[in-house]
Formats: C-alpha cells, sequence, structure tokens
C-alpha cells in the first residue's frame, strides 16, 4: 500500500465527526494524486464544524468522475452559513482537483479524449499507454 493510501486510509479514524460510521463502503475510489487534496479538504471541514458544535456531516462516497473528484456527503443540524462554508470547501475541492495530476499530484489540466476525461499529467499518462 502506498503511503498516500495509508493516509487516506486512516482519515476517518482522524475525523470521527465526518465519518460517524466509520470507513467509507467503497473506500476513496480516487489514484493516490488527490491524496494530499482530500486530507487538506477534510482538515477544513473539520474546522468549520468545531465552530459549529450541533452539526455534523457524513462523508457517503468519494470518487473521481468527469476527470475531477466528486465528494458526497450529508450534512445535519447546521445553519445556513455553515452548510454554505461546508459546500464551499468542497466546491472549492473539487475544482481545484482539475488541475492535479490524479495519478501523481502535480500540476495538471483537465482533458478530454473522445469524451473520456481525466486529470492526468503528460508522464502519467504516457507511463499507462506503455
Ligand atoms: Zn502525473
Amino acid at each position: 500500500m502506498s503511503e498516500a493510501r495509508a493516509r487516506l486510509d486512516a482519515l476517518p479514524a482522524t475525523y470521527p465527526r465526518l465519518f460517524p460510521k466509520g470507513p467509507v463502503p467503497w473506500g476513496f475510489a480516487v489514484s493516490d494524486g488527490w491524496g494530499h487534496l482530500i486530507e487538506t479538504l477534510c482538515a477544513r471541514l473539520d474546522t468549520i464544524l468545531q465552530d459549529a458544535p450541533g452539526a455534523s456531516i457524513e462523508v457517503i462516497q468519494v470518487k473521481e468522475k468527469f476527470g475531477a473528484l466528486r465528494f458526497y456527503y450529508s450534512v445535519h443540524h447546521a445553519d445556513d452559513s455553515t452548510e454554505q462554508a461546508l459546500r464551499q470547501a468542497v466546491d472549492l475541492a473539487a475544482r481545484a482537483s482539475a488541475h492535479i495530476c490524479e495519478r501523481c499530484g502535480r500540476p495538471s489540466e483537465l482533458t478530454s479524449n473522445d469524451g473520456w476525461y481525466s486529470t492526468v499529467c503528460p508522464a502519467c499518462r504516457s507511463a499507462t499507454s506503455r
């Protein structure tokens, strides 16, 4: 297991308020390059919740779709400003993911190839097709 993957798998234990039921059923269905992005997002969400004692969220699914990060979660007992802050953090990470290679984490761009979207840098792309 890569170090990035081990860190991702440790997130539910690190942030029990984001993962009240423990690990997400399908794990983190993204490649390791987005590990840091997802860690940063979880830290941010946890910070937002610290300012909203009654609120809770549950991360349901984390995956790649159309070359970008999809982070699905449900929110409970949050006021409007908390909910908005959470949504902004998730949106920001989703937008950032379109500029980070999903494989290696280096700067990259979202590209489409025959309708197949991915954010993978040229080096990683050629490594795959070899
Ligand atoms: Zn790459």
